[in-house]
This record gives C-alpha cells, structure tokens and sequence, in this order.
C-alpha cells in the first residue's frame, strides 16, 4: 500500500505509471505546468538570490584562481563551454530513423574545472558559502577583502576547527570533498554503494575522510545528517533540501544567458529554447531550471530526464507525494549505471519549487545511455559518463512522444528554429579504464 491505494489502484487512477512500474521508457508532460508569471508567484526564491550566490562566486574568484590554477584562464570563474554538435544530430537522425529539427548543443559540465560535473556548481558554492559565513562571524574577512588571502596558511589552520559532512553517490562528494580539503575543513563523505571506487580513490587521495554504506543514496545522505547533529563544529550539506546548493545551480542560468549571446542564438517567441537536464534528487536539474525560467521565462521548455531504473521526481510528481514516496515502493530497483542519478527519493523542496516551471520529465534506459555514450565519442569525441547521455535523448523522446505539449504550446511552427541544449552533467574525470570499458559496452549494443 502507498498511501492507502494498492499500487494497482494507482495504475488505474494514473495510467503512465503502467509503464514506468514496468520500466518502459516514457515522456510525463507535466499537468501542473503554468506561464511563468503565474508560477513564480509563490516562489520562495528570487532572481536577486540568484544574483547574491553570483556576487559570492564573484567574490571569491581571485581565491579559486589562486589555488585551483586550471581556473586561471577563466579568472578563477568555474564555467563550462556550450559547443554544437552537429555530428551526433546527423547520427541520432540516422540511427533512431527521425526527423529532428533544430540546433543541437551541448552544454558541457562535464568540462568544469576541478571536480568535472554539474556538482562543481552547486557543491562549491555551498563550501564557499559556510566558509564566507565562518570568516566574516569570526571577523576575519569582510566582503570588500580580497578572498586570495583565504590561501593563507592562517585560514587553513582556522577552517580546521570546523567539519564539513555529506551523503552522496559520488560526483556530489567530490565536488564537496575537493573544496573543503582545499580550504583546510576536515571533511567526511558518506557515499551510497554504487558510488565508484575511482571516486572514493580520488577522495581519499585530498586527505577526505570516506565513509562507504551498504546502502543507497538516501540512506548515505541519513547517515551524514545523523553524525553532523552529534557535533556542534560539524555543518552538514543537504543534498534533499539545500537552497544554497540550489542557487549556486542557478547561478549556471546567467552564465548561459551570456554564452549564447556571445554564440548569437536567440531565445524569443519564434525560437523556443529545449532544455534537457539528467536529474538524481533534483537540485541540480531544479537550480538551472529555475535560473534559466528567470531569464527566458516561457520560452525556455524544460525537461528532466530520469534512469527507467530510478525515477524519482517522475513518481514524486506523478503521484503529488514528493519525498514521501520512493521507487523502491513502487517495486522498482534503483539499479542503474548512471550513478548521478541513482536516486530512490526526490527532495520535496525542490520538487514543490519546480512543479509549475517544469515541462515534463522522461526516462531513458541504460543500454540507451551506453549506445548515446559511444555515438559522442565516435562522432564528436566528447567523453561523458553515461548519466550526462540522459540529456541527449531528450529531443528523440519529445520528437517521439512530446505532440502533446508541442501542441499545448502552439510549437510545431517554431521546432525549425528551436535550439536543443542537452546539458551534459559529467565525464571528464572518469578514469580512461573505465571510459572504455563503457564504450566498448555502447558499441556492443549498437551493432
Ligand atoms: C548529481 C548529478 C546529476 C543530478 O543532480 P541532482 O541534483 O542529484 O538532481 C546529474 N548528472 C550527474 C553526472 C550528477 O552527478
């Protein structure tokens, strides 16, 4: 029983889970989705949020620059390149037998310096943020300093009073890991079982503390918040329920707003912008949603894309019961290659937060995920990890099964002019063994 209904019962009330209990690849349009001056109404979040987490990267710019020097070219700025990929169009047209209108773009998180994934967005932001609060409460630093002194062996020495904790199925963990060891915190990550051990290698290697659990992400991310309330010195970063790691997600919306100004494609009422973003507990895919409704407001479509094997905020949404609800009590196994994504429960806050700005979600499988992987690699020679390969399916699903929306939102005319950004959330530091091993996977099943 969930929720007092048989799980037949909510198939009958909700035919699509039909397919999404049977693993079935499938396309949610959402029924809650609103014009967007409607849905920010009861937002609890502004644009001038988004603009203070900018300022605090801004502020600490000279910092990261200083002591993570693959930054210095971007002046200490963590930032990804959006490219074109007019290659894996031309293959994704041929190998699925579709027609697909548009320009293709990738938007490539899984470039960003130091931890290589959408996590380098929100995590750090969250690092710098305690820190920032920490120095300014003990009058250390005020906001006109130059955050480089923040190098000094003084403030290692300060920050090492304090700890950080997280649960995480990896990328979230290094991300995290990375900045604090950086700063001087004493840091522990609980990682899920499925996290990789190249992670946990990596980690251990910047002198984190890691804390592997027999169990999944929810319950890793249960285990971090337990220890953190024994200890008073300990801050604790909630993956389910940050808004600080939302907002440094956002922050990416402002970003990309520039990078396409600068590549001059043009977002408007003639030519809609298609967003897909790889979504775990949510934050990541909600924070740049959220920025990105912001800036483009109704002419920005965007949709999140789940593992069939762990989709989350698609029963969450589905069902209206948010984290109150997981895949595991619909029978479904959380079992999938996409490590990112291998969430059994989606956070409720963001869930709530995105409802009326989200145009749908759908579901890949990991076999898809594996033949998208190899069709990057051999066609534009861009790596990823198979989770960021959920976004590149995200026009095939809506050409596929999206007529419903592109109907509701009169956009048929326009799908000629239309821009498809898939965001690609993660790749570039997986480990070359384990990169070929999943192409050689990929070319297995695309033959
Ligand atoms: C974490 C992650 C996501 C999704 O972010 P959430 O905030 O968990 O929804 C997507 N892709 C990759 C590679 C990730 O590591």
């Amino acid at each position: 029983m969930i929720k007092g209904k048989t799980i037949e019962q909510w198939k009958q009330e909700i035919p699509l889970l039909n397919d999404v209990i049977s693993l079935k690849e499938a396309l949610w349009v959402n029924t809650n989705y609103q014009q967007v001056h409607q849905a920010l109404k009861e937002c609890p979040l502004t644009m001038a949020d988004v603009k203070e987490a900018e300022e605090r990267l801004h502020r600490f710019a000279p910092y990261i620059s200083k002591v993570f020097p693959e930054t210095k070219d971007q002046n200490g700025i963590i930032e990804s390149p959006v490219v074109h990929i007019p290659n894996m169009k031309r293959s994704l047209q041929e190998h699925f037998q579709m027609d697909l209108p548009g320009d293709f773009l990738l938007k490539c998180d899984s470039h960003l310096p130091i931890s290589g994934s959408i996590k380098a967005r929100g995590g750090i932001y969250e690092v710098l943020k305690h820190a920032e609060d920490l120095a300014i409460k003990h009058g250390l630093i005020s906001k006109e300093d130059n955050y480089a002194k923040l190098a000094d062996e003084s403030f290692r020495t300060f920050f090492s009073n304090f700890s950080i904790a997280v649960g995480s199925t990896g990328n979230l963990g290094l991300s995290i890991g990375i900045m604090s060891a950086k700063l001087g915190f004493q840091v522990t990550v609980h990682m899920s079982h499925d996290a990789k051990k190249w992670k946990k290698d990596l980690l251990r290697k910047y002198g984190v503390k890691v804390v592997e659990h027999q169990e999944d992400y929810s319950k890793a991310v249960a285990e971090g918040r337990k220890q953190a309330e024994k200890d008073s010195t300990c801050y604790f970063i909630d993956d389910e329920n940050s808004q600080h790691l939302f907002l440094g997600y956002a922050v990416a919306a402002l970003r990309l707003q520039k990078q396409l100004q600068k590549m001059n494609i043009q977002v408007n009422e003639d030519h809609p912008l298609f967003v897909y973003l790889p979504c775990g507990v949510g934050g990541g895919p909600g924070g740049v949603t959220f920025g990105l409704k912001l800036i483009f407001q109704d002419h920005v479509h965007c949709f999140f894309a789940e593992p069939t094997h762990s989709p989350c905020m698609l029963l969450g949404l589905l069902t209206g019961l948010h984290d109150q609800v997981s895949v595991q009590s619909f029978g479904i196994d959380n079992e999938t290659i996409a490590d990112g994504l291998a969430v059994g429960t989606p956070s409720k806050f963001v869930g709530k937060l995105i409802e009326p700005l989200l145009s749908g979600i759908y579901t890949a499988s990991d076999e898809q995920l594996y033949k998208l992987l190899t069709m990057m690699m051999d066609c534009e020679h861009i790596h990823l990890e198979p989770s960021a390969l959920a976004s590149v399916y995200g026009p095939i699903q809506l050409m596929k099964k999206g007529n419903e929306y592109i109907q509701q939102q009169n956009l048929l005319s326009k799908l000629k002019k239309a821009t498809h950004l898939m965001w690609a959330t993660g790749g570039s530091m997986v480990p070359k063994e384990v990169m070929e091993e999943d192409y050689k996977k990929g070319k297995e099943l695309l033959k």
